[in-house]
């Protein structure tokens, strides 16, 4: 399999699932753009490991919440790449809570990075990709979208609405060869879960039909199918890999 000529935008790429996306999609010899929030020396070892799979690379700082700032970074990988053909929104935070305790900060924070990034994101990158009339788009929702979590009201909004926004897109890109999917991993082992209680931890495997967590790059392997140019008529559907949890 191919991505030779393709040029990818994945953002959160320093660490977690991002990264593993990077890795998967230089492997395949894609160019791979991406983003972080802060830790910039996690982007730069993703970047590293990138090149030394052969692949051109390009690491940048942007707050998927911010508009200007992803103009930006779309700017630069036309500007280094002069296209781009695949868009991985991966960035995402939690900021967990009970419904009755949860600030209004903590709602508009996991918002505003999971679904209005995505968003951000899917507009900026759809100008280029329906002039190529080529373009494959593939965001990160989650179990938590599908079967809601207690503790994780804002989280699960912003995963639910991934899947309406990816659905709508799809249906809106389709006539310009451009594909609009979703992939839903259940509990992966990355820092996001890292800091959840052993116990918690024990609890969930007994949920999972697979009795394990998933790991970074079995989700990759999951947006790369996505990716492929071979996927094109695969649109506007949500793919959980998440070990049965969801079923
Ligand atoms: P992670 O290890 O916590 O990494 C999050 C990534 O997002 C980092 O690269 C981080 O950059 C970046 N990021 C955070 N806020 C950002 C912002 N405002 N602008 C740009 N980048 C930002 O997370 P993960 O576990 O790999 O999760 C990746 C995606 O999969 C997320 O969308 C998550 O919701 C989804 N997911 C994860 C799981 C799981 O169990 N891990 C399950 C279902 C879905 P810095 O490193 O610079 O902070």
């Amino acid at each position: 399999m191919s991505l030779a000529e393709r040029v990818a935008v994945v953002t959160g790429g320093s660490r977690g699932i991002g990264r593993a996306v990077c890795l998967e999609l230089a492997r395949q010899k894609a160019c791979v753009v991406l983003c972080y929030a802060g830790r910039k020396s996690g982007a730069e070892e993703t970047a590293k490991a990138c090149e030394r799979l052969g692949a051109r690379v390009l690491a940048a700082q942007c707050d998927v919440a911010k508009e200007e700032e992803v103009q930006a970074l779309m700017a630069k990988a036309l500007s280094e790449f002069g296209r781009i053909d695949i868009l991985v929104n991966n960035a995402g935070i939690t900021r967990d809570g009970l419904l009755m305790t949860m600030k209004e900060e903590a709602f508009d924070q996991v918002v505003d990075t999971n679904l209005k990034g995505a968003f951000l994101c899917m507009k900026a990158a759809a100008r280029p990709m329906m002039r190529q009339r080529y373009g494959r788009i593939i965001n990160l929702s989650s179990v938590v979208g599908l079967r809601g979590n207690a503790g994780q009201v804002n989280y699960a909004a912003s995963k639910a609405g991934i899947i309406g926004m990816t659905k709508s897109a799809a249906r809106e890109l389709a006539s310009r060869g451009i594909t609009v999917n979703a992939v839903a991993p259940g509990f992966v082992e990355t820092d996001m879960t890292a800091g959840l209680p052993e116990q918690t931890k024990e609890a969930l495997k007994k949920e999972i039909p697979m009795g394990r967590l998933g790991s970074a790059r079995e989700i990759a392997q999951a947006v790369a199918f996505f990716a492929r140019e071979e996927s094109a008529y695969v649109t506007g559907q949500v793919l959980a890999v998440d070990g049965g949890m969801s079923m």
